[in-house]
């Protein structure tokens, strides 16, 4: 009957004052989102003391039958959202998914194809610092120089020269709807193997406001946390049954041992509500608000990479206001409007410096913002942008003690779990 505040106050204490945050600040992170009360009620659920090692129906633990029915309601939802036959929904994160698929596909010293770093990929899709990168013979492709989007021509020509297992479509700052049929093509040519990491997007997916991967990828893999909405955690889908097979066996027992069954019930909550007919119009709005808020930022005088999105983040270019992407989190910050440092395509700084920041708009939308407060934040940004460019990294404080306040009238009439 102790409750967390008395049993840990210190502790309580943290997470009160992260939701005090969450509630005060404006949330522009393009990969995080607001769960709903539901999804949090079933990730902090007696679910968590199961150990339910192996799958539904053929576990290595007695006393299964009642998660059994949890992850059965995961994969099933998973399936109908994304309309393909086989889903793992045990990857603890999305890092984990590709690990999986690795796993399962490849052999240490394979040559894969992925997208860079520095372009808009993920860590896990060859980068040298990361195990994909150090197992694997990774090969990246990039962006081109003349509009800033994915060059399938450079993909092709490597595809050509290094023949690789796999090709890796996807990545964590493409602000462009990806090609599969292209990707697909380029793979069939070569006779290498597609996965599609729809991290991202994958609620636009769901939603029906982006194209799915199926049925041109032979594998994808998501984050269930992103504009998806929900648990953090890592899914697997596919229509192969054989990839399907090979996939089960390398997250469990080959990467993972026991599921996390708090957070699969969690995952299937969030399926089921983006069943819903809301979540089509939410994935319809976050775009909409998107495509608001990088049309203010370019008339404040910034630069938007590819000049816009359809989806739900966006690339701001900080150039033409002389700042970099470092003192702009630290400014925006401090007016509270949360978002983070990202290279733009060939950006001339350090990765710990950066030419800009990434935004996107999943858990505003959450929250309520239409594109008449994204437009209200797109200006707050630009003010505080200006202040920087007049005065340097202290930037403006009046400015910025300014959009503070406006920002807590916008989060005051939006508020954030009520009832906690
Ligand atoms: N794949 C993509 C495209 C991502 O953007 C991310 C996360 O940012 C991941 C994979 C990894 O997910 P996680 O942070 O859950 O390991």
């Amino acid at each position: 009957t102790e409750t967390l505040s008395s049993r840990d106050p210190e502790l309580f204490g943290s997470m009160q004052q992260e939701l005090g945050r969450q509630r005060s600040e404006i949330e522009l992170i393009a990969s995080e989102n607001i769960v709903s009360a539901a999804v949090m009620e079933a990730q902090g659920s007696v679910l968590t003391n199961k150990y339910a090692e192996g799958y539904p129906g053929r576990r290595y633990y007695g006393g299964c039958q009642y998660v059994d029915i949890a992850e059965n309601l995961a994969r099933d939802r998973a399936k109908e959202l994304f309309g393909c036959k086989y889903v793992n929904v045990q990857p603890n994160s999305g890092s984990q998914a590709n690990q999986g698929v690795f796993t399962a596909l490849l052999q240490p010293g394979d040559t894969i194809l992925g997208m860079s770093l520095d372009a808009g990929g993920h860590l896990t899709h060859g980068a040298k610092p990361n195990q994909s990168g150090k197992w694997f013979n990774a090969i990246q492709y990039g962006v081109r120089m003349q509009d800033q989007r994915i060059d399938y021509d450079q993909i092709q020509e490597l595809a050509n020269e290094h023949k690789p297992k796999m090709i890796i479509a996807g990545g964590s700052a493409i602000p462009r709807q990806v090609d599969f049929a292209k990707f697909r093509e380029i793979a069939d040519s070569v006779g290498a193997i597609l996965m599609v990491d729809m991290a991202h997007f994958a609620g636009l997916v769901a939603g029906g406001e982006h194209p799915s991967p199926f049925p041109y990828a032979d594998v994808a893999t998501t984050t269930t946390h992103k504009t998806l909405r929900g648990p953090r955690g890592g899914m697997i889908l596919t229509n192969d049954v054989e990839i399907a097979k090979k996939v089960n066996s390398a997250i469990f027992p080959g990467i993972q041992g026991g599921p996390l069954m708090h957070v699969i019930a969690a995952k299937a909550v969030a399926f089921g509500e983006a069943l819903r007919p809301e979540f089509k119009v939410y994935a319809k709005q976050v775009i909409l608000n998107a495509q608001a808020l990088g049309d203010q930022l370019m008339k404040g005088g910034l630069d938007i990479v590819t000049g816009g999105t359809d989806t739900h983040v966006l690339l701001v270019d900080l150039r033409p206001k002389g700042v970099n992407g470092k003192i702009t989190e630290a400014a925006l910050e401090r007016a509270h409007i949360t978002c983070n440092k990202n290279g733009i395509p060939f950006d001339p700084e350090p990765p710990m410096i950066t030419s800009g920041v990434r935004l996107g708009t999943p858990a505003g939308t959450t929250r309520g913002f239409g594109e008449a407060e994204f437009r209200l934040i797109g200006d707050w940004i630009v003010e505080v942008v200006d202040g920087l460019a007049a005065n340097g990294e202290e930037g403006n404080a009046e400015v910025e003690a300014a959009v503070r306040a406006k920002v807590k009238t916008l989060a005051d009439k939006f508020p954030l779990y009520p009832n906690l």
